[in-house]
């Protein structure tokens, strides 16, 4: 195939390597594109959106490959995608890392890392950082330094007409704010710039934990206990059955809730903020340690690993009532998969200091993201019992939600990527699109439809 003034692989069925190319993170999803332009360039990029346009192809784009969605890959159209750019340039004299668009939060933590410097970053490290930054971006150290895209001073992108553009301070601000929270719809990012912030190499982290049953009183402390959490300290609850991980040998299979702690600041400090919590109870486990920031990044990865097959639904919430405890509590004693869960992300900090309207990203002040993930293998004959498992807890949640999450939406429709910002927020989101790509040429993706008539830009009020 030639793609005029492309230097990379174009990968079509048939040829070697194609059946990899198309696989993303999730095993469920099977799509056949035409073509998967593996690119090294911003001018690879150029290239190969100009081809696909010349030739009415749909484009999908790809960075780590991990939206649970699956729209990193298409049925029949050309795949973009980033990931041979792996490029991670730090400073450490202006604390700011510039990465390519293909890195995964691995590349960014590790060349951090080795100047004392962190970008907050997602939970496992296996994942892409262009996706997770671009619809907001929540991890260990976002109560003390804000969302990823917080933290994004700068991208570089190749627009719908194959244009090449910076928007910083100063230059395309519009933009910056809406890619800020507003995922991919505005153009193919090339580079990222980051904050970087001094964190570790040791942080105070690690699981704690208690069987299933005690999880209504443990829950009710920890409602209470993270109304006076410093900013340094974030936590997420998982509920489960233990999962199959050599540090916690003797409780595979058995149905737990998990409190697992990042403590961003010195380990003395952390281990006086934590004592309350080991204490509650009986734990299980207690496996908080102090341990390079490097080793906590990693800790789940291998919970989710590729190809496994996921299925998922979230909500954002207030403080977890009693209500809410209750029903998570006693849809997890029905988990239909071992491999199922459910995380509760604590929010607030740094994420609820940042004004509602300052970027795209949303719901600020909710105080919980709640991801039910129904999780299993290849060839389960019980996946339906298993999504079913994963909507009746999501049923049961509604009534407390919030908003949602546009990096944990599923193919859910339009008007779930309409909930995941409001409507004064999407009306500047679109009116932004039309500006940047007024043809929707970038629409696999939770889309934002450019809008139906012209639109001027106006700055919305903090
Ligand atoms: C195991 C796992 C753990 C996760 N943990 C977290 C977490 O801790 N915190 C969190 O906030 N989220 C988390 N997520 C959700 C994650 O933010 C999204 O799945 C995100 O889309 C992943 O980015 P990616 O680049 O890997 O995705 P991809 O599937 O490659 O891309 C998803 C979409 O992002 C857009 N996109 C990708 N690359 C570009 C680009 N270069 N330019 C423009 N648009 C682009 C496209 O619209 C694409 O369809 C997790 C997901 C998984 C699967």
């Amino acid at each position: 195939m030639n793609i005029p003034g492309f230097t990379g692989e174009a990968i079509v069925p048939g040829a070697a390597g194609y059946e990899q190319a198309r696989r993303v993170w999730n095993g469920v999803i099977d799509r056949h594109p035409a073509v998967i332009t593996r690119c090294h360039s911003a001018a690879d990029i150029a290239a190969a959106v100009g081809y696909a346009r010349d030739h009415d192809l749909p484009i999908a784009v790809r960075g780590g490959g991990h939206g649970v969605a699956g729209s990193a890959v298409c049925e029949s159209g050309l795949v973009v995608d980033c990931s041979p750019m792996r490029a991670v340039q730090v400073d450490p004299g202006t604390h700011t890392i510039r990465a390519a668009a293909g890195c995964l939060w691995a590349d960014v933590d590790r060349a951090g890392q080795q100047f004392g410097l962190a970008v907050p970053g997602g939970i496992v490290s296996h994942t892409g950082i262009a996706g997770l930054t671009l619809g907001g971006g929540i991890g260990w150290l976002m109560r003390k330094h804000g969302l990823t895209a917080d933290n994004l001073l700068a991208a570089e992108l190749v627009t719908a007409d194959g244009e090449r553009l910076r928007c910083g301070a100063g230059e395309h601000e519009a933009l910056l704010w809406a890619l800020r929270g507003g995922g991919g719809n505005f153009g193919i990012v090339t580079a990222f710039e980051f904050r970087a912030h001094r964190v570790g190499p040791t942080v105070l982290a690690g699981p704690v934990i208690w069987p299933l049953d005690a999880a209504p009183r443990v829950l009710r402390f920890y409602r209470r206990w993270i109304r006076e959490a410093p900013d340094e300290l974030t936590t997420i609850v998982k509920l489960a059955r233990a999962p199959a991980l050599p540090a916690i040998p003797r409780l595979h299979g058995r149905p737990v809730v998990i409190i697992s702690c990042c403590y961003a600041g010195p380990v003395a400090a952390g281990a006086r903020v934590l004592r309350p919590l080991r204490a509650v109870g009986a734990p299980l486990l207690d496996l908080i340690a102090p341990r390079p920031y490097l080793e906590n990044q990693t800790l789940n990865d291998p919970t989710v690993p590729h190809g496994w097959y996921y299925y998922w639904k979230s909500a954002e919430t207030g403080e977890l009532s009693d209500d809410l405890i209750g029903a998570l509590t006693e849809h997890t004693r029905r988990i239909t998969s071992p491999r199922s869960y459910t995380l509760i992300f604590q929010l607030g900090g740094a994420v609820a200091e940042v004004g509602e309207n300052a970027t795209a990203y949303s719901h600020r002040h909710a105080a919980h993201n709640i991801n039910i993930n129904a999780v299993w293998l290849p060839g389960d004959p019980d996946a339906e019992r298993h999504i079913d498992w994963a909507r009746g807890l999501f049923t049961a949640i509604v009534p407390h939600q919030r908003g949602v999450y546009v990096n944990f939406l599923s193919d859910e429709g339009p008007e779930r990527v309409r909930a995941a910002y409001g409507p004064e927020k999407f009306a500047r989101l679109q009116a932004v699109k039309g500006a940047y790509d007024p043809q929707n040429v970038f629409a696999l993706n939770q889309n934002i439809p450019p809008p139906p008539a012209e639109i001027q830009l106006q700055p919305m009020h903090e």
